[in-house]
């Protein structure tokens, strides 16, 4: 008899489990990633070890925009046109405003319903507790996880606040901005950092009176781009995510810019300077864990702080004593 994923499975057999494309071990694989008991984190890496070999085949997309431009609906729709042409679809996300507040988790299956009820497809929710690099490394393996489980596509999802989409674009190869139609202010709302990070952008919400706009929105995107980015200027698509109109387009744009990448070698390159990236932000990460939980520090931090906050020690020689106390 096969093994079932339960809490005492072992990590090898979970790990089989996982790779064998289990959606229950694959979910207990993720919620070891997410756990910060350090018993469960030996494990995770254990689990992580084991799987890497069958991971880094996917097709890494990140999405971002901000709220009510679509992404939702976006992602129900791209997966679903995605699932159809038989891949297998998992969508993440890194929010920070869950980090922040506990509420508003992206990647909630409620807000794609064709694609939570598609067997081809895995959605999982941000993780909701921790720092904006907690939940991007968190994410980050947990997209490992599905690669190994067999997805063949995965899409991180993540609002517009900055921060998070830097983050996103450092764990993807391809990100994705969304904008709505809306002539003379384009750029309205989406940070100018953010859209030097898009390698295809997509004007939504093009149907019924919207679909002129839209165009026309395009239009001079496009031509605003070819003077700040030149020939590296992102492709700009109209698609409607209601209608599906053009998100088979949409999704050629985003195929042929990685393929572009693949073809140069620059998508090899990209991946291997994501992950050393990668190990200095989990390094950072440790250390930053160690600094909050080292008790001399701890004791010392209140009076430190104080003094900082009134003007009566300079912030350097603050850090200072906090660093001679770690030996630096
Ligand atoms: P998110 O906050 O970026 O995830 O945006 P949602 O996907 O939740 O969409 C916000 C609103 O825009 C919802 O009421 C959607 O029904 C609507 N919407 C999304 N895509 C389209 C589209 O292509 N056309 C039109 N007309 N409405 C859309």
């Amino acid at each position: 008899m096969s093994p079932k994923a339960s809490s005492t499975t072992s990590v090898s057999d979970l790990a089989k489990l996982v790779a064998k494309g289990d959606r229950a071990a694959l979910a207990r694989a993720i919620t070891l990633v997410e756990s910060k008991k350090p018993e469960h984190r030996e494990k995770a890496q254990e689990l992580l070890r084991a799987l890497l070999p069958k991971t880094g085949k996917a097709v890494r997309l990140g999405i971002t925009g901000v709220p009510g431009v679509g992404k939702s609906t976006t992602i129900n729709a791209l997966g679903g046109h995605l699932t159809a042409k038989g891949h297998r679809v998992a969508v993440l996300a890194v929010d920070p405003s869950s980090v922040r507040t506990g509420g508003s988790i992206l990647g909630d299956k409620t807000r794609m319903p064709q694609l939570a009820t598609d067997n081809r497809a895995f959605i999982r929710p941000s993780p909701s507790a921790g720092t904006l690099g907690g939940v991007a490394a968190r994410t980050r393996e947990t997209m490992l996880l599905c690669e190994a489980a067999g997805y063949d596509v995965v899409i991180v999802e993540t609002v517009g606040a900055g921060q998070s989409e830097v983050a996103v674009a450092e764990m993807t190869d391809g990100f994705l901005v969304l904008m709505l139609p809306g002539a003379g202010d384009e750029l309205q709302g989406i940070k100018k950092g953010v859209l030097e990070l898009a390698n295809v952008i997509g004007v939504n919400k093009a149907d019924g009176d919207n679909k002129t706009r839209a165009k026309a929105a395009a239009t001079s995107l496009t031509a605003a781009l070819h003077i700040t980015a030149g020939h590296e200027a992102p492709p700009v698509m109209t698609y409607s995510a209601l209608t599906g109109d053009g998100i088979a387009s949409l999704w050629e744009a985003i195929t042929a810019h990685r393929k572009k990448l693949e073809k140069s070698g620059a998508l090899a390159d990209k991946r291997r300077a994501q992950q050393i990236k990668w190990m200095w932000a989990l390094l950072e990460e440790r250390f930053k864990g160690r600094l909050r939980s080292d008790p001399k520090i701890k004791a010392k931090l209140p009076s430190l702080e104080k003094a900082v906050a009134d003007g009566k020690l300079p912030a350097d020689l603050a850090a200072q004593e906090i660093a001679d106390i770690l030996g630096l």
